[in-house]
Parts: C-alpha cells; structure tokens; sequence
C-alpha cells in the first residue's frame, strides 16, 4: 500500500516502522524499595557514563567542569537523603527530586557568589539524572526504523541515534517546520501531509522522501524499484559532492558565498570547514532543550564553535522560542503562539533568561569572528533595547575584568514590517534574510501546517518581491544581506533567490554540495 505525502528532507529509507504516538514514557514507579534504589544507583551510573565520554571531546574549561559534575553525583552527601527517602517509600524521581531542590535552595539562599553559582551545577546533575530515570522506561526505536505519528518534537529528532538511518513519516508537519530544518541538516529523509491509516502498523516499510511517499508491506517488486531510485539518488549526490570543496561560482562567474545553518555545537563536527564560508545562522533554541542552560554551558557551546570556524565569521542568533519551538520554564502557553511572545520578545520581557545567554556571547565574541543576531525583530525598538542591554552587560563584564568582545548585532529579516521598510534599521550591522518565517506571515499559512503546505512558497511573488527590496536596500545602504532560510539550500528556489539580487546563502550542512552545483547553473 503507497501512501502519497510531502517530501520535507530528501532521500531515502527502509526499515522496520516505530509508531512515535505510543503512550508517552515517564519514569515507571518499581515495585518496591530494593528496586527503586536500584533504578536510582543505575540512572546515576549512567549519568556519570554520559558524563565521562562527554569529557572524553571537551575542552580545558568544560572537561573541569563536567569532572565537578561527575565529583557530585559520587558523593554521596547528596544521594544520601533521596536514598533514605526511597527506603520510607518514596519513587527514585520523586526521591532524587526532593533532595537535590532541597540542596539548591540551600545554595540560592547562601550570601556568598561561589555558592549560590553552584546553585545552576546542581540543578544540572539534578536534571540528568531524572533524564536517565525516564529513560529506563521510554521505549526506543530500533536502529535504522522509520519513525511514523502525527508529528515529532524537535528534542525527540535530536535524542534519537540516525546513525544507522532510518526516516520520518509524518500525518502532520511541514517541510518549513523547525524538525524538518534538523533533519535536513542531518540528511533524514521526511515525508510529511500522509494520511496514514489508524492503528498500530508492523513489518517493514519504504520512505521516499524525494518524491514523497511511503509503502507500507511493499511487494518484491516494490521493493525493487525503490533501491534502483536510493541508489541513482546517492549517485546525484555523489556528483554533487565534486562540487562541495570548490567555491560557488555561477555559470556567468559570479561569487556567492555560502555559509551552514547548525542547531547544535556537535553539527560542526561533521562540517569541513573549508568547505563553506563560515555559520550563517546558529540557531541557539536547541541548547535550550528540556532545561535552561547556565551562562558556562553556553559560553563553551559558543566557543567551540568559534574555533572550529578560525577567523571565518559565526553567526549565532539569539534564543528563538516559542511558535513552534516552546521550552519549559520559558516560554508560555497561548492560542497563536506562532504571533505571540517569540524570539526577542520573549527575550526581552524574560531579561533574567538574556542576560546569561547575553553575557556567554560577550565572553566567547573572543574566540573567533562572532557576530550576533536578534530573531523576530518587528520595530526599530526591539533592536535598541536588545543592543542596550547588550552595552550593560559589557560595561558589567569590563568592571569585573572578565575578558569579552562585543559583536556586531544584526538583525533577522523574517516579519513583514522590517521587510516592508527596511529604512527603519539604516543602524544594523547586518540583515540576515529568515524566508521560512517571512514566507509564513507573508502568505498567513502557518509553516507546520500540511494542510495550507501548498500556500508555503517562498517563490510567491510578493515573498520574492520582499527579498529583492531588502537586497537592494541592503546594497545602497552598505548593509550585508544574507538568507538563512532554508529555500537558501533548496535548488528549486536558488535561480530565483540569485535573480532577487542575493549573493550570500546559509544552508542546511546536508544541502551544502546540492546548493553550491545549483549555483552553478544559475545564470546571474
Ligand atoms: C527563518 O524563519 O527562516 C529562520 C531561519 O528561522 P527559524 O527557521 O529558526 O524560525
Ligand atoms: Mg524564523
């Protein structure tokens, strides 16, 4: 049985099928106190395991810090109480809850700065080790599986190991969602809009996510027309890839400079530097995951970064949340979260929350060429009191003799007001062009919506019209213009994005060798 979708993250997969709608798992109460201590001492164990190998990759600064990390959940002074509660009957969550907040409020209380900053360790080894509780009981795909469900949350696409493949088919989503750009740039094949039946479905299935389907119990001979067409699409990329070390040049010999979009410090590890002009866009939501990071963790997601790049600019924009992207403890719930209280608007009414990831910027802007870009800027007033608050935290770091940089600040092009007068923003170090969002609000078609996924074109005229203003306003201006949408790696759209007057894109890594051969063949 095919099943005709959306494709939202080309290639192809075969394997056997995960229903992603199963109950959700949370940590499954034991049957008594022996086994409860025993779910706590394992999750422990494998949160110092996890811990350990992450020391294994990191640097000076982080490896001391995940090494006081690992010191804490050994001692055992703070496992003690959640142990003793587990033997009057508690669960392990609820036990090992209790007993770190009990140890955070006493360190938040402390008058002294050494103590209450131990407060964010603490909550930290709080956090993994519930993490490593839930997970004792949370069922996990098999390797190379096809995940299917009405959608998937952007952290459930990161915690899962694509290493062995595996695909995406989902009854919802859109390929302008957020999870689409992660497995884009993972190279994940998607297909999105699939009317799948109801049910629970077993056996094996075919994704082809490049033309958009999905065959469920396929025939022999369904099988084999689908591995002719995975293996001519591994063969188109291959080719593409010659042109992956090359600079991108057109065919009528213009430059156009081509940077990658990542979500994560670890995307990098996959990259070739050489092989892009640096990160035009590092979206920062996803470091944000489940807990809030602490201005530590952040400063070494930055930093790393910034060295893996030299002196090649990075791009990193400021939190984005909510719309589709919410955090807990940050983000709040509305009925259109899409035009709520998102991006710098969250950031600016939650200033305790961006001023610690202000200040991890301040202080990584001196370990490369950062630049630093605001998400959903709507008025001239968001940018002011953005780059404001940017000016207090620098003059707060320069009196307590903490080494810092401060950025050029740019701006996202992604609400129709900016786009529309552009004049308002003549201060900007910089545009960066958001066509996944302009393109949303421009054609009132919400981007994680299947059923207006066909209004969601960024070659509408009047999106490309924007684009070729705020181009050419850039141009007159001396301002930099830069696309970090994702139609910047989709070869359908390129021509057009080249026409409109761009010459600088940001893509997915994934897309990076298919781009810069579309380039090639644009004759701007
Ligand atoms: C965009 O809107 O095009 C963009 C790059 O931002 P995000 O996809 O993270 O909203
Ligand atoms: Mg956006």
């Amino acid at each position: 049985m095919r099943i005709d979708g959306i494709p939202a993250s080309p290639g192809y997969a075969e394997g056997p099928l995960f229903d992603l709608d199963q109950p959700p798992a949370g940590y499954e109460a034991k049957t008594g106190a022996a086994e409860e201590k025993a779910a706590l001492e394992g999750a422990i164990g494998r949160a110092v395991g996890r811990l350990a190998a992450l020391i294994e990759t990191a640097d000076g600064d982080a490896a001391g810090i995940l090494e006081f990390h690992i010191a804490m959940l050994e001692d055992d002074a703070l496992s003690g109480p959640a142990f003793a509660a587990i033997g009057s009957g508690q669960a392990a969550d609820a036990a090992w809850r209790a007993a770190l907040d009990g140890e955070i409020a006493g360190y938040e209380a402390s008058d002294q700065d050494y103590f209450r900053a131990r407060a964010a360790d603490l909550r930290d080894i709080r956090d993994q080790v519930l993490r490593a509780l839930s997970e004792d009981s949370a069922p996990a795909p098999p390797p190379g599986a096809i995940l299917y469900g009405e959608d998937i949350a952007p952290t459930r696409f990161l915690e899962t190991d694509w290493s062995k493949g595996g695909g995406i088919a989902l009854k919802r989503g859109s390929a302008a969602s957020h999870v689409a750009m992660l497995a884009r740039s993972r190279g994940v094949p998607m297909v999105v809009g699939l009317d799948i039946p109801a049910g629970p479905l077993t056996g094996a299935a075919l994704l082809d996510a490049e033309r958009g389907g999905i065959v469920f119990s396929p025939s022999p001979a369904e099988t084999e027309t689908f591995r002719q067409s995975a293996s001519s699409f591994a063969g188109r990329q291959g080719a593409a890839r010659t042109f992956l070390t090359e600079p991108a040049v057109t065919k009528a010999g213009t430059t156009v400079r081509v940077q990658v979009n990542i979500a994560y410090p670890s995307d990098v590890d996959g990259i070739d530097i050489s092989t892009c002009d640096g990160v035009g866009l590092m979206r920062t939501e996803f470091l944000f995951g489940k807990t809030l990071p602490d201005e530590e963790t952040q400063y070494h997601a930055y930093r790393k970064v910034l060295e893996w790049a030299g002196d090649k600019p990075v791009t990193i924009r400021t939190v984005d949340a909510g719309g589709d992207k919410p955090v807990p403890g940050f983000t709040v719930k509305e009925t259109n979260p899409f035009l709520g209280l998102r991006g710098i608007r969250l950031s600016l009414a939650r200033r305790d929350i961006f001023r610690v990831q202000i200040r991890a910027l301040l202080r990584a802007a001196i370990h490369g060429n950062l630049k630093v870009m605001f998400p959903m800027i709507a008025t001239p007033d968001e940018y002011s009191q953005a780059a404001a608050l940017f000016a207090g935290e620098q003059a707060a770091l320069a009196a307590q003799g903490v080494a810092h940089r401060l950025p050029p600040l740019g701006i996202m092009v992604e609400v129709p007001s900016v786009a529309l007068a552009p004049e308002a923003f003549a201060d900007v170090a910089f545009f960066s062009i958001g066509s996944n969002d302009l393109t949303q609000y421009v054609m009132a078609a919400a981007r994680d919506n299947a059923a207006v996924a066909h209004l969601n074109s960024i070659r509408h005229p009047a999106v490309l019209r924007l684009i070729a203003a705020v181009a050419a306003f850039g141009q007159e201006k001396g301002i930099p213009v830069s696309l970090c949408g994702d139609a910047g790696g989709d070869p359908a759209a390129i021509p057009a994005l080249l026409e409109a007057g761009l010459r600088d894109l940001s893509v997915a890594p994934a897309q990076l060798a298919m781009a810069k051969a579309a380039i090639a063949d644009v004759p701007v």
